[in-house]
């Protein structure tokens, strides 16, 4: 069994003429202690699907589909289970790890809390796991006593690394985990999150805008375009022979890990994704292929291929040369 199973899942922000499909049908797979990397520019549902995953989402938020964690479905499961599950099955790491720290108590109490609630660890065996997860994540145990402004940013998410490893998850989330920081800072932490789940044999979900950061990290990739999977694989082999239009946009984008000339939009990919309350018929993405033909533009694509590597295009075998005259 898989430890996760995301199953034709959508999620739609609102209702009537101004909806917003942010997720539209994905399904994805993450055995036990493998990695998966989910690319995409802003706005394609990349977070939307992350906080379905353990139903952060808003009231506002319609889902549907099925969300398996370790067999048994999240979107159904009665509240007293899911808390349980968000300590002991999965935890989350996000992006502004300053926000999610309580900025008047200590470091070393914060990560402790977890153990004590949900774990019934006595006061003294909290503080010396507490002490043990922050070396763990490269700090020194010393920081326990530290207040979150007391360090710096890669520090704080190094603690935020740290609380989410407090309980033991299967699973950790983490979205855009080091957009925030500065490149050295981000490929150091990236490591150690790779490092530590390998080690304990965690399954991650790891969301980036930048494909060489998760083909660095990750077994598997996927690549989302509005609201969709539209390509997933081998890592390497999305990366290095990407075979939708698309993603082969985003791996000529991100050459190299954490290149800061990269941080902006795709290179050579003009426009934005759209705006998911007003879509393009037809493949989402056709209005900024360069191989977009006439079906395109009203032939939905659902991905296609066998199990190991799928992709949602017409062309999707096509050779990996733009037509003369357009570019990629
Ligand atoms: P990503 O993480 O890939 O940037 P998001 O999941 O944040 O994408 O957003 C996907 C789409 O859903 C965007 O169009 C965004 O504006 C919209 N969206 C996100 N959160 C909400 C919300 N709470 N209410 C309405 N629309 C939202
Ligand atoms: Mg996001």
């Amino acid at each position: 069994m898989n430890l996760l199973e995301v199953q034709n899942l959508t999620v739609t922000y609102g209702s009537g003429p101004t909806a917003v499909p942010a997720v539209r049908g994905v399904d994805l797979t993450v055995a036990a202690g493998q990695q998966l990397g989910i690319a995409g520019e802003s706005g394609c549902g990349k977070s939307t699907l992350a906080l379905a995953l353990l139903r952060l989402l808003p009231p506002s938020a319609h889902v549907d589909g099925r969300i398996l964690l370790d067999g048994e479905d999240v979107l159904t499961m009665r509240w007293g289970r899911l808390r349980a599950v968000r300590w002991a099955g999965a935890s989350i790491v996000f992006q502004g790890a300053m926000h999610s720290l309580n900025a008047v108590r200590r470091i070393g109490e914060q990560i402790a809390e977890p153990l004590l609630v949900h774990r019934r660890a006595t006061p003294a065996a909290a503080r010396t796991l507490a002490g043990e997860l922050l070396r763990s994540v490269g700090l020194p145990e010393g920081r326990a006593d530290s207040y979150p402004h007391e360090l710096s940013g890669g520090q704080r998410q190094r603690v935020m690394i740290a609380m989410a490893l407090a309980c033991d998850p299967a699973l950790i989330v983490a979205d855009e985990p080091t957009t925030a920081l500065d490149v050295m800072i981000q490929a150091q932490i990236l490591r150690l999150v790779q490092q530590l789940v390998t080690e304990r044999h965690i399954g991650l979900v790891m969301i980036s805008h930048d494909l060489a950061v998760l083909a660095d990290v990750c077994d598997r990739l996927a690549v989302m375009y509005a609201g969709r999977v539209v390509e997933e694989g081998p890592a390497r082999a999305v990366f290095d022979a990407a075979r939708h239009p698309y993603g082969q946009a985003l791996s000529a984008a991100f050459p190299r890990v954490g290149d800061p000339a990269s941080r902006r939009a795709p290179r050579g990919l003009p426009g934005d994704p759209p705006d998911p309350a007003a879509l393009p018929t037809g493949c989402a993405f056709h209005p900024r292929c360069a191989w977009a033909l006439e079906p395109c533009a009203h032939d939905d694509q659902f991905l296609t291929g066998n199990d190991d590597h799928r992709v949602a295009c017409l062309l999707a075998d096509r050779p990996q040369v733009p037509p003369s005259g357009r570019t990629l």
